[in-house]
């Protein structure tokens, strides 16, 4: 599973993680070793409630964090919500979009997406997981993927985090570790 491997959160987007682009080299060594390819897409409306300068109605915000803290990115059908060109499409076999409730934030691959019963319905038991970003949509994607009962392996050098405060990502990290996650590297799995 890759992560909102998207281009408003590689240098040069809207919302940029730090060396977003630098986890295409592990993805295309790995990803012809994997049945199923799934991508998500963080997809959100022009009025997402998580962009800075949106108005939402009082008690509208369903997110633990606080609203309108985000930069606008990844709104649906623009250039920046694209996979990163650097991802092979072809090889991509489910692209999984979230985070189009304006109410919400999306961080995770699993709320509201059906994506546990079809990764069940393709007889997947065990994730390996990528992507962007390490504090945010990869730690609520991991953490929800155990929950619901998949084994969760963390692919540990192609993913970034964003750090909005030092060591956020290496708390996300201990934080999935704790819930259950391994941590691999890519040239473990090559
Ligand atoms: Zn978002």
């Amino acid at each position: 599973m890759i992560v909102d491997f998207q281009n408003d959160f590689t240098p040069g987007g809207a919302l940029a993680v730090p060396e977003g682009d630098a986890i295409a080299a592990p993805l295309a060594r790995l990803l012809d070793r994997f049945d199923l390819v799934v991508a998500t897409r963080d997809w959100h409306p022009p009025d997402h409630g998580s962009f800075d300068g949106v108005k939402l109605a009082p008690g509208e915000w369903r997110g633990r964090g606080p609203a309108a803290t985000w930069p606008v990115h990844c709104v649906q059908d623009t250039p920046g919500a694209e996979l990163h060109p650097a991802l092979d499409r072809a090889k991509v076999d489910v692209i999984v979009d979230k985070g189009a409730d304006a109410s919400e934030p999306g961080y995770s691959a699993f709320d509201g997406t059906g994506l546990a019963e079809l990764l069940r319905h393709r007889g997947v038991d065990r994730l390996f997981v990528a992507g962007l970003a390490t504090d945010y949509c990869v730690r609520q994607t991991v953490l929800d993927a155990l929950d619901v009962g998949f084994a969760v392996v963390v692919v540990e050098d192609a993913i970034r985090g964003v750090d909005v405060e030092p060591g956020d990502s290496a708390g996300a990290i201990a934080e999935m570790r704790t819930a259950g996650a391994v941590f691999v590297r890519s040239d473990e799995l090559t």
